[in-house]
């Protein structure tokens, strides 16, 4: 063997150096350990365990729980000039069986597999009968009951340790809680396992949430004026919705795709492959989008429905950026979304206990909402991890918030619910509060009321971010049973007493036709445009060419950098990250040409 970690990443990579702890996890996986690796999406993780499956004898046998993202992997392997395969369901026994021979062969550099795949008595003689360089174990996190991707087929890998004694295990994920790390611990039999855990911090992902005016448009002025020909990726709480905001999108002349779990799985996977495969495409989705996506140039994730905890939004956004250039997390979320979200989690029946979980996790994402200081902070405590100084990244970094004392307004809007009963909506309760005198008002005699007109020094829509910021504290309750009526909370004892203060948001004007701009932003010149474009385009040509997704030929980074330093010769090309020496050698030229022809 004459290759070390460091020649692999440059001469096949064409990587400068390894980040953050890859080479230590290399370095410990040729050696023979274990190792569990939690690091951030967009971190590096396959990295960790490719370099190790070529180092060491045999084949490496990457678990991964999906086609899409395995495809994506062994095509870029592939491109490498990698001897990389994969087992599933969608391959056709011709090609089974000559996969199948490679391995016993010992020509195969990594085998990728599906669990259900794995776990079948067929495939464990074969592996009995190869030589095995490492299991990696990609998605870990799927192996807990509690996490949201949880996968019944993970739970049988615990027989790998016993079936395999002697070849190292690892297990890599972006997304672990405590727990889930000791489920993955337990479950994968990682007791001996050396644990990398690196920072969950995502620098390059902007995070902005604003007031919702009028959702829809706001939406279209972000990407209309910060995202013009970008990938990204909406969220909508409802099939409904994502329809129709496809649709208007379109319209709009924005080139949007629908993506929910009731358009049928034929057009769902033809939606997703377009994704993946074009360029600029903005998939407007439920969460049931999103696993598995590997696009690393999504440059926005943008929420028009709030998430139900900061878990979520984090996995969520997550999908922005993965290839490390600038990226936006945008959401937009308003006083209703407050009052649906907790009226829906009081009416599902679920235990107590978890009922209560939940509670928590949204308490914490509607706070994530209204506080004033760095958001990144606030994300990176909230799973216990601490950051010293505030990001200069995000909404309330570049444009610090104002607030105000809110003791006094607070409790007029307290007594003004209490005082009509604890039983109307937030409608009502400002019309008493302004002093408006509807039909309503006088049948329910409210204009007699001692709070009525009383809060003429705010405005209807100051109202409402008062009754957010109530609600989203916890100390008023909506009913559902009762069309949203207000209930006070016993939490807010202290402040109709007198007992305590409230600082309150001063919601910034929705200015919509010139949002801040943000870093999120590529840099290029307007000379550089044209080149820019011309770039994508040979790569789509390419990347048609081969069937593959434009990324795998070269990611953004490298088509920026050859934008930004225009190589004349294939020395200084194979000076640019990501130019190994089998790119250099296929696609080397055409760049060449195209930059030297456009000088
Ligand atoms: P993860 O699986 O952790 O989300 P990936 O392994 O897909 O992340 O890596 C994200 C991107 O970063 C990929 O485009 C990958 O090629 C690139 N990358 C990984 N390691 C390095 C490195 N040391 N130098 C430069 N780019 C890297
Ligand atoms: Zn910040």
């Amino acid at each position: 063997m004459n290759h070390t970690p460091q020649q692999l990443l440059h001469s096949l990579y064409g990587y400068e150096d390894f980040r953050g702890q890859q080479l230590d996890v290399i370095q410990h996986v040729i050696d023979g350990g274990d190792a569990l690796v939690l690091m951030p999406t967009g971190g590096g993780k396959s990295i960790c365990y490719q370099i190790p499956a070529m180092l060491r004898d045999g084949v490496g046998v990457v678990i991964s729980p999906l086609i899409a993202l395995m495809q994506d992997q062994v095509s870029s392997m592939q491109q490498l000039g990698v001897n990389a395969q994969a087992l599933h369901s969608g391959i056709d026994w011709q090609l089974q069986n000559q996969i199948q021979q490679q391995a016993l062969n010992g020509d195969l550099d990594l085998l990728y597999i599906s669990p259900e795949r794995l776990m079948t008595e067929a495939c464990i003689n074969l592996l009995r009968s190869c030589k095995i360089a490492l299991f990696a174990i990609d998605e870990a996190h799927c192996v807990s009951q509690w996490g949201h991707d949880f996968r019944p087929e993970y739970l049988q890998l615990e027989c790998l340790q016993q079936n395999f004694p002697h070849v190292p295990r690892m297990a890599l994920t972006a997304t672990a809680d405590r727990p889930t790390q000791q489920e993955m611990v337990k479950r994968l039999g990682l007791n001996l396992a050396q644990k990398y855990i690196s920072s969950f911090d995502r620098p390059n992902i902007c995070y902005r949430i604003m007031q919702k005016q009028k959702g829809k448009q706001q939406l279209l002025d972000f990407v209309q004026l910060q995202h013009q020909g970008n990938a990204g990726i909406v969220y909508c709480m409802s099939r409904k919705k994502v329809d129709e905001t496809a649709l208007w999108l379109v319209e709009q002349g924005i080139a949007a795709l629908p993506y929910h779990a009731g358009l049928g799985a034929e057009k769902r996977a033809y939606n997703q492959h377009r994704f993946l495969n074009e360029e600029g495409l903005v998939m407007v989705a439920t969460i049931a989008f999103g696993m598995g996506i590997d696009k690393p140039n999504v440059r926005f994730v943008a929420h028009l429905d709030l998430p139900k905890s900061i878990e979520s939004y984090y996995q969520e956004t997550g999908r922005a950026g993965r290839d490390g250039l600038p990226a936006d997390a945008w959401m937009v979320y308003g006083l209703k979304d407050v009052m649906w979200l907790r009226q829906r989690l009081e009416q599902t029946d679920m235990d107590v206990s978890i009922k209560r979980s939940e509670q928590s996790k949204l308490d914490a994402m509607l706070g994530l909402c209204e506080i004033t200081h760095c958001r990144r902070q606030a994300i990176l405590s909230y799973f216990n991890e601490d950051s010293a100084s505030s990001c200069g990244n995000c909404d309330n970094c570049l444009e610090p918030v104002a607030t105000f004392d809110g003791t006094e307004v607070a409790r007029k809007a307290l007594s003004c619910i209490y005082r009509s009963g604890q039983r109307y909506g937030v409608a009502h309760l400002i019309d008493i509060l302004i002093g408006k005198p509807t039909d309503k008002i006088k049948t329910a005699g409210h204009d007699k009321i001692s709070t009525f007109a009383l809060g003429q020094e705010l405005d209807q829509k100051q109202w409402r971010s008062v009754y957010r910021q109530l609600l989203a504290l916890g100390l008023v309750s909506s009913d559902p049973e009762n069309y949203g009526g207000l209930r006070l909370l016993p939490n807010c004892r202290p402040l109709l007493k007198g007992d305590a203060q409230l600082q309150l948001r001063l919601d910034r004007k929705v200015s919509i036709k010139t949002p801040k701009a943000s870093k999120a932003r590529l840099q290029i010149a307007d000379d550089d445009m044209d080149l820019w474009q011309l770039l994508r385009e040979l790569r789509m040509a390419l990347a048609q060419d081969q069937k593959v997704p434009p990324y795998v030929i070269f990611s953004d980074s490298s088509l920026l950098e050859m934008l930004h330093t225009k190589p004349q010769s294939l020395l200084q090309m194979s000076h640019i990250n990501g130019v190994g020496e089998k790119k250099l050698d296929r696609y080397g030229d055409d760049f060449l040409a195209l930059i030297q022809q456009h000088a």
